[in-house]
């Protein structure tokens, strides 16, 4: 289908990658008192340290007076390095829908989206530097992957939208962030380690984290079989997004080729198990691709192969009108075929929307995060 030569999929990053420097938000409370015992400072300011990152929001140590003088540059060195430049930001929506362009610390570049709705603040993040699934239609899967992302390299982007929120930056008036969203660039499944780590100091209480809702956390995988059972076993009840894309594997191989190892069917059950076991509704979500994924019949099959499981109300399908990415022969559906592909999965009882995309004239909206401006 693709006319490229396909990507290899890449389950692990490159070896002899140098590690992003260790950071708090790395790190659990006691571990981050462990760390400045280790550099010979005192472990009690590992609290304050903290409450300056995620309930101040304060980046400038000249902000921080209640560390003494003397030790402040050692101790923001030990536990709040540098991890990330903003290189640049592009607005759309008035300003309420804001793309970040990140250099990392060895020079690899990810982009998060804010978007902020009257009621509510989304983050979108990344959870790598580029993606192994090489995905045809998706721009950042036709880079390959440069690397993992730390823990506090993810949550960082989160932090850096809590800010710009908190100082009014944002039209609106000062506000919070209420979701997160792993839909930027990388695979979160593959970097599973980071990532339940960055889901970790996103809810844990202020100030060890940000003391968010897991709730308001949405994990979007291509379906890592295997870690989507290891998900529903935390005990963390994040929202899972499931990337089918297709019901059938002739053509899922071809679009998601992940599932040349783990089949639609093998996929969904893990999808379902993941809704029974946390009680959380799992989206499944559907790139509409016109004259490629469809078509009237798809969307009976999709319906069908959902409602196997049964009609508990365990899945809602969220269809995103394809972004074109640069090259790309595949376009958006025709709204008409869009309407019918709704209409059959709701007369079968399959709760339906249609994402909205915001941010696409910045080349902000879903799979267009490619970093190309380097
Ligand atoms: N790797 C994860 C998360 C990143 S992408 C995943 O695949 O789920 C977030 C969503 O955007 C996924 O559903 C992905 O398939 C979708 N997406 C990628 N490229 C797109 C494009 N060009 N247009 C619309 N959606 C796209």
């Amino acid at each position: 289908m693709s006319e490229r030569t396909p990507l290899p999929l890449v389950f692990d990053e490159p070896r002899g990658r140098k590690k992003p420097p260790p950071h708090l938000a790395d790190l659990t409370a006691d571990e981050r008192v462990e760390r400045l015992k280790e550099l010979g400072l005192p472990g009690f300011r590992a609290k304050q340290l903290s409450t300056h990152y995620f309930a101040r929001l304060v980046d400038d140590p000249a902000e921080m007076t209640d560390l003494p003088a003397a030790q402040r540059d050692e101790l923001v060195a030990g536990l709040l390095p540098n991890l990330m430049t903003p290189l640049r930001t592009m607005e759309a929506d008035r300003g309420t829908t804001r793309k970040t362009l990140w250099k990392l610390f060895d020079g690899a570049l990810v982009e998060s989206v804010l978007m902020r709705y009257p009621d509510r603040a989304t983050i979108c993040v990344s959870s790598q530097a580029g993606c192994g699934m090489a995905c045809p239609f998706c721009a950042t899967g036709q880079g390959g992957l440069q690397r993992n992302m730390s823990t506090a390299e993810i949550v960082e982007q989160v932090v850096a939208g809590a800010r710009s929120l908190a100082r009014g930056e944002v039209p609106g008036g000062p506000g919070r962030v209420s979701n997160v969203v792993f839909m930027g660039m990388g695979e979160p499944l593959a970097n599973y380690k980071a990532v339940i780590g960055t889901v970790r100091r996103l809810t844990d209480p202020t100030p060890d984290g940000l003391g968010m809702s897991a709730r308001g956390i949405t994990v979007s995988t291509v379906g890592l079989v295997p870690r989507m059972l290891q998900l529903a076993e935390e005990g963390i009840p994040v929202t899972l997004a499931l990337s089918l894309h297709a019901p059938d594997d002739e053509l899922r191989n071809e679009l998601v080729p992940i599932n040349t190892r783990y089949s639609v069917a093998e996929t969904v059950a893990a999808a379902w198990n993941y809704a029974k076991v946390t009680k959380r509704r799992v989206s499944i979500e559907y790139a509409m691709m016109r004259g490629i994924n469809d078509h009237a019949w798809r969307a009976d099959l999709l319906a069908d192969v959902l409602q196997s499981y049964g009609d508990w109300g365990w899945v809602h399908v969220n269809l995103i009108p394809l972004n074109p990415t640069p090259g790309s022969k595949w376009t958006a559906s025709d709204p008409a075929d869009e309407r019918e592909f709704v209409r059959r999965l709701e007369a079968k009882g399959i709760s339906t929307t249609v994402r909205d995309t915001r941010g696409r004239e910045i080349d902000g909206a879903c799979g267009q995060l490619a970093a190309t401006e380097a």
